[in-house]
């Protein structure tokens, strides 16, 4: 008989106060936890690892961790947009500013 053990990532949502995400532009955006629990056949017991606390969208599924803009870290890569409203810099795939919500 073969036991079948591991660590597998388990995600939490915290809230169900969903953020407009501000690649998407929908409200989809939670707080999101992922823990690390060692599992038993897939099924997980204990909780080894708490993660860190994030903003995951499900409409585009990717974390929203770009709220604050990076102070140009080299990343030529990446492109970045100042906000017409509040003149704050953020992610230039973003739809929507994410410290004010105007429209990019
Ligand atoms: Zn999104
Ligand atoms: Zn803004």
């Amino acid at each position: 008989m073969f036991l079948i053990a591991g660590v597998q990532p388990k995600t939490r949502r915290l809230d169900e106060n969903p953020k407009r995400c501000p690649a998407c532009g929908l409200a989809q955006a939670y707080t999101t936890r992922v823990d690390q629990y060692l599992s038993l056949f897939f099924i997980p017991l204990i909780r080894v690892k708490q993660g860190t606390p994030f903003l995951l969208c499900e409409g585009c599924q990717r974390p929203v961790d770009d709220f604050q803009a990076p102070v140009q870290e080299t990343s030529t890569s990446r492109s970045l947009a100042v906000c017409v409203a509040c003149k704050r810099t953020f992610d230039g795939s973003f739809k929507y500013c994410p410290h004010c919500g105007q429209r990019a």
